[in-house]
């Protein structure tokens, strides 16, 4: 029987000791990428290419981004290889969606998506709000780079809606409010009190931004419409429940 070991001899064997010890499931998603895990699947390392790009439809886009916040909901995401993946998209990129959605540190949305490198293109701002700049990164996202769905994703109780609730003045922060205000407008009448009290009026407004901002995406830019009026990509919108880890994708 062999006695003595080398340095990475030794390391390999105290390593599967130590995962043994302290039982591999609690942390599988960085101990899997160890050697000498026992513990299942094989970490995803495939990424999109041009051609499972060019494969999909603007309906399976959609499919894949309810599937992946399934997987997050159930707290099941993908087990991914992420410094494969690194590897594997150094050469090019090949997004199947590119989504717009609030700078809110609780809406991760490549996390709550479960989307892995080079999967979705994301533009995030306070309020997800459209400006020409956020405009041009989506005509290159579907016009230049293949991506085959537009999501515009709000969020629950969002500080951005509530500033423009309470006409909050700061800085710069005054001008990005004010893309906000024309979706209090657009929220009925009976929705009472119209405070940022009233939770449901709140998000009722957040809604209607979404779909203004979906409204101007179309207006805004001929490229994108006319990808639209083509079916080459498709425009959804969604809410992400800061409670429940969940995006209502609205159909398109
Ligand atoms: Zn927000």
């Amino acid at each position: 029987m062999k006695t003595k070991f080398n340095h990475s001899e030794l390391f390999a064997i105290l390593l599967t000791v130590a995962l043994a010890v302290t039982g591999c499931k609690s942390s599988h998603q960085s101990c899997c990428m160890m050697p000498g895990c026992m513990d299942g699947a094989a970490a995803v390392s495939a990424v999109q290419t041009k051609d499972s790009q060019a494969a999909m439809t603007p309906a399976q886009a959609l499919a894949e981004l309810k599937a992946g916040n399934a997987r997050f909901v159930a707290g099941k995401p993908l087990h991914r290889d992420f410094p494969a993946q690194v590897a594997a998209t150094a050469g090019g990129q090949y997004p199947f969606a590119v989504v717009l959605s609030c700078l809110d540190s609780r809406q991760p949305i490549e996390i709550v998506l479960d989307q892995g490198v080079g999967d979705i293109f994301s533009a995030r701002v306070a309020g997800n709000v459209l400006d020409d700049d956020i405009l041009g990164s989506m005509e290159f996202a579907c016009k230049v780079s293949g991506a085959k769905l537009i999501a515009v994703i709000g969020h629950s109780n969002c500080g951005a809606i509530k500033g423009a609730i309470d006409d909050v003045e700061l800085g710069n922060l005054t001008g990005l409010l004010a893309k906000i205000k024309p979706a209090m407008d657009a929220v009925p009448a009976d929705a009472q009190p119209r405070t940022t009290k009233n939770y449901a009026f709140v998000n009722a407004v957040s809604e209607a931004n979404v779909r203004l901002v979906m409204q101007q995406i179309r207006e805004r830019s001929p490229i994108l419409r006319e990808m639209l009026d083509k079916g080459e990509i498709s425009l959804v919108g969604g809410m992400y429940d800061l409670k429940t880890g969940k995006v209502q994708l609205y159909e398109p």
